[in-house]
């Protein structure tokens, strides 16, 4: 497909091929239904919501989010899901709150509201725990503040108030704490992070993005879940996404406030340019309304029975996977986790290798999503577990046990030393897609999915991800970065 004349036909084309076209593309996807993926996807398994939310997005596609004065519905809309979301989270109707596409723009707005609230900081700094999302990090190098990551605790892998609080400098705008962390499924002690941020008179800013809309639920059906919301004195704002245990389409996150004054630092206004004064919640401007309209309409189709049952059957498939993946030689499990969230770590003194078990796993029908060891937290898999994982945990500790024995039969592998030299001298930057695409076969990185195993179960990332482990943090992302623009170019993405 690199011929011009290929993209765009001369004549338009029916709505059925293309819908055909689509449906041959996406088989080479993982399945985002069901529960196999256990990342990235988030099935509630019930039609009649999905057709929902299918109803409600599309009944929106055309209207802008860009203009509220023009599109009333979306105002009426927002201020339903943000007070849906504010009241269940230590709030309540007059809470300020923006639907965002998701947790990254959350959480860069709650970075620039802090920053923006303290403009006599020259340099700020937001004092995050190392186990922080990657979110911190963009909003940092976006917004030019400085992200000081505070090393956790490394049995537990929470974060360590103390510590963070010991950090803060006359530069710090904001503490973190997860709600839980995504690595590794717990909850940091928000009480203490957010005690210790009120007593230097800072702000502090809950990552409940995974957790927010499946926490409150995990309580009620008896977990021990510690506060974390807004209820908890000291904590000014919070981000919680509906995209994930919201089981609404993508697109969908809430961030709130505790006062006005942070919501109006978190917006942007522009009025001195000659086309029309532009005043913006969220980082997009003109922005579809669908995602707003899919997230409604899957919390009022759900209900708190729908999330309670969804709650109830994550957390039992939970301790299932947990109490499994425990009886497994060679494996355990990170820290103790509060929520759905695992992350499956090696034991004993000859540790498998992770990512050649990721790939068993793949092949065997079930995606693992690898976790790189980083600044003395060692590596993992990570598993998500919602609503509908409780019918496959069974067969997911089955293909575990399997991939395991797989991996130990074929014996150790040896370690990338030969592309880590090649690595060592070459500046990435300065080579182009085509070259750095012809080097990957040379190093055995080359992604070559096996046309005939469908499902890209056949797609081997170990090699990458090995490789991506060995090198030092600032490497790993020129790689990654180099990779990405390959993978879209005509020399390796076709
Ligand atoms: C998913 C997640 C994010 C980022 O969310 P996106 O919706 O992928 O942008 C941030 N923090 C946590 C804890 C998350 O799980």
């Amino acid at each position: 497909m690199t011929d011009r004349q290929s993209f765009l036909p001369e004549a338009g084309r029916p709505a059925a091929d293309l819908l055909a076209e689509l449906r041959a593309l996406t088989a080479a996807d993982l399945p985002t239904r069901g529960g196999r993926t256990t990342a990235y996807t988030y099935d509630a398994g019930r039609p009649e919501v999905r057709a929902a939310a299918e109803g409600a997005y599309l009944a929106m596609l055309e209207v802008n989010g860009l203009d509220p004065t023009a599109f009333p519905s979306i105002v009426a809309l927002e201020r339903r899901v943000v007070g849906a979301v504010a009241a269940r989270l230590g709030g309540d109707g007059a809470t300020p709150g923006v639907f965002t596409s998701g947790g990254t723009e959350s959480i860069m707005l709650a970075v620039k509201a802090a920053r923006d609230s303290r403009p006599e900081v020259a340099e700020p700094e937001i004092v995050v725990p190392a186990t922080a999302h990657a979110a911190f990090f963009k909003a940092g190098k976006y917004l030019k503040v400085k992200v000081v990551a505070v090393p956790v605790d490394p049995e537990t892998f929470r974060a360590v108030p103390a510590a963070m609080a010991a950090a803060c400098t006359e530069r710090t705008v904001l503490l973190v704490a997860s709600a839980p962390s995504y690595a590794h499924g717990v909850v940091d002690p928000v009480a203490a992070i957010a005690a210790a941020a009120a007593e230097r008179g800072l702000p502090c800013h809950v990552d409940a993005c995974v957790g927010g809309w499946l926490l409150p639920w995990l309580a009620e059906a008896g977990a021990d879940v510690p506060p974390f919301d807004l209820s908890v004195p000291g904590v000014t704002s919070l981000s919680c996404d509906l995209h994930k245990f919201g089981y609404a389409p993508k697109g969908a996150s809430v961030l709130l406030f505790r006062d006005q004054p942070m919501r109006l630092a978190a917006y942007f206004a522009c009025a001195q340019w000659p086309g029309y004064p532009v005043v913006n919640s969220t980082v997009q401007s003109s922005k579809g309304a669908g995602p707003l309209a899919g997230a409604w309409a899957t919390l009022q189709a759900l209900g708190a029975d729908g999330y309670r049952a969804l709650g109830r059957a994550a957390l039992d498939a939970t301790r299932r996977l947990v109490a499994g993946v425990g009886a497994i030689d060679g494996l355990r499990v990170l820290g103790a986790p509060d929520a759905t969230l695992v992350a499956i770590g090696t034991s004993g003194d000859d540790p498998l290798d992770l990512w050649e078990l990721a790939d068993e796993s793949r092949a065997r029908g079930f995606f693992l999503q690898p976790q790189l060891s980083v600044d003395g937290l060692p590596a993992s898999l990570h598993v998500t577990l919602t609503g509908v994982s409780g019918e496959g945990v069974d067969a997911l500790l089955a293909a575990v046990r399997e991939s395991v024995a797989a991996v130990r039969a074929r014996g150790p592998v040896a370690p990338p030393t030969d592309v880590l030299a090649l690595l060592d001298g070459l500046d990435l930057y300065l080579l182009d897609d085509a070259a750095f695409a012809s080097l990957l076969p040379a190093t055995g990185l080359a992604l070559a999915p096996d046309p005939d195993s469908g499902a890209g179960s056949g797609t081997r990332m170990a090699g990458v991800n090995r490789l991506l482990d060995a090198l030092p943090p600032h490497l790993r992302d020129q790689l990654a970065t180099r990779f990405l623009s390959a993978l879209y170019s005509p020399y390796l993405g076709g």
